[in-house]
């Protein structure tokens, strides 16, 4: 992408309504623009960071063995009747009425809707296991939405369903889920830790919650230091393994790791050595679900098992704050001049400066540049505005692309350009050639 042909409005003066950095940072760099309290417009370079973390979140999902579907973001209110969530919901839920003065609702999350396609057509034992997900907005009318994408009322989630005939495949799906989670945000290069937690409103035994630890987090977590140590790194999984699934989540969770819902400072005390003892704030990025037959009992979701008999089937739920990742990451992961985007959700792969735009060889030479990487199939950001060298390089760092190829008639001179890590500031010279070959390869390994 050219800078002079994409819309890209930055602003120059921090938002006075942002409270938090990711916040300011997305209203800054153009990725967003609020249209109602807790209402966003994606811009594009927003957009693109919200689609790339979709993408991670579906590879993951489906390598996992769950079936990608959509189910639509208006609901009749009748099925929510049924499960006696119409009236448990309360005000979070927004509801409204068509012109024949039928209630409708707007799905806050989507148990009842699931339970219902599954019960349509599933009828035996031989059908299951069965994981659906879907990636969709949401609407919760939060009585204080606020911190931007991080707590909005309109967002965008993905939510997953697995049913199953007994509690032992129902745990095997949620063990699934943990791990697959773990990889998930491990490729946005985010650290979420799993800790216990508790079910809300959607009820049942065993829960998790993924946090990333952040001081403008929401929630207040206690945890034994050393649960920071674990990397899911690059194992091979096979996820229709029920052993090896249990033994990495029993790895994530067995330590000491809470939110304030569930935590015992008792516990904490016996369980966890003073010197790596921590109290500090997360945000909560997904949660993950074990809730029995609470659903398939309301709804009558049942199946025939091997023996004839008809049996309600376990259900668990999973789910994933797609568009809160955004501020989540930003949160993670920037310094005072900006953004810094870990490669696995960058919106550029890279950015391209030209420091003299309007001279012949500067000029080309970016061409060039921008022509081989695109040709690679690499996205690079060509900034050929005519703007001092200063005002590109606070927009490339503001935006936060985690490569800068800096082009200029000096460098050329003496037939080099600089490529820049912004995470670390360290810049290399060498030539046009050994610049695309150096950032094909980082972006080989992602
Ligand atoms: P919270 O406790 O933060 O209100 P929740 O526990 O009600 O969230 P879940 O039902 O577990 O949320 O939804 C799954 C994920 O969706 C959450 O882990 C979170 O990342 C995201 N999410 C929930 N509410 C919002 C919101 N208002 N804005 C953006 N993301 C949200
Ligand atoms: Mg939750």
């Amino acid at each position: 992408m050219r800078l002079s042909r994409y819309f890209l409005p930055v602003l120059k003066e921090t938002p006075a309504e942002a409270q938090i950095v990711s916040h300011r940072l997305m209203l800054r760099s153009g990725m967003i623009k609020q249209s109602s309290a807790g209402i966003y417009s994606w811009l594009p370079l927003g957009f693109k960071v919200l689609k790339n973390i979709e993408n991670i979140v579906h590879e993951e999902q489906i390598r996992a063995g769950h079936h990608p579907m959509l189910m639509p973001i208006l609901q009749g209110a009748d099925l929510w009747r049924e499960s006696g969530r119409y009236d448990d919901y309360g005000q979070e839920m927004l509801r409204m009425k068509d012109r024949h003065n039928r209630d409708l609702l707007f799905t806050p999350t989507a148990e009842e809707l699931i339970t219902d396609i599954f019960r349509s057509y599933v009828r035996s034992y031989k059908d299951l296991p069965l994981t659906m997900y879907q990636i969709q907005w949401k609407f919760r009318d939060e009585i204080r939405p606020r911190f931007g994408v991080m707590r909005g009322r309109e967002f965008y989630m993905k939510d997953g369903y697995n049913f199953d005939l007994t509690k032992e495949d129902a745990l095997h799906a949620y063990n699934r889920h943990l791990v697959s989670y773990l990889r998930t945000y491990e490729r946005m290069g985010l650290q979420a830790i799993p800790m216990r937690a508790d079910s809300g409103p959607i009820g049942g035994e065993n829960t998790h919650e993924f946090l990333v630890l952040a001081e403008t987090g929401e929630s207040e977590v206690f945890y034994d230091s050393t649960v920071t140590d674990l990397t899911f790194g690059d194992r091979d999984i096979d996820y229709t393994d029920k052993d090896q699934c249990q033994s990495i989540m029993e790895e994530f969770t067995t330590r000491y790791a809470r939110t304030d819902e569930t935590h015992v400072e008792d516990e904490f005390h016996s369980q966890v050595p003073e010197e790596r003892r921590r109290t500090a704030r997360g945000i909560e990025v997904g949660q993950i679900f074990y809730f029995g037959t609470k659903y398939s009992d309301a709804l009558n979701a049942t199946v025939q098992n091997d023996q004839g008999e008809k049996v309600a089937v376990h259900m668990g739920s999973h789910g994933i704050g797609v568009s809160r990742l955004l501020g989540a990451i930003i949160e993670a992961s920037h310094d005072d001049k900006g953004i810094i985007w870990p490669e696995g959700v960058t919106p550029f792969h890279c950015g391209i400066v030209n420091l003299k735009q309007g001279d012949e060889e500067a000029d080309a030479a970016c061409e060039a540049l921008y022509k081989s990487l695109t040709a690679l199939g690499l996205e690079p950001l060509y900034d050929d505005r005519k703007e001092r060298a200063g005002a590109k390089f606070a927009s490339m760092d503001l935006i936060g692309l985690p490569w800068r190829i800096t082009v200029g008639p000096r460098g050329l001179k003496n037939g080099v350009v600089e490529v820049t890590s912004r995470r670390t500031g360290e810049s290399e010279e060498m030539p046009p050639e050994q610049a695309i070959e150096k950032i094909t390869k980082i972006y080989a390994g992602v």
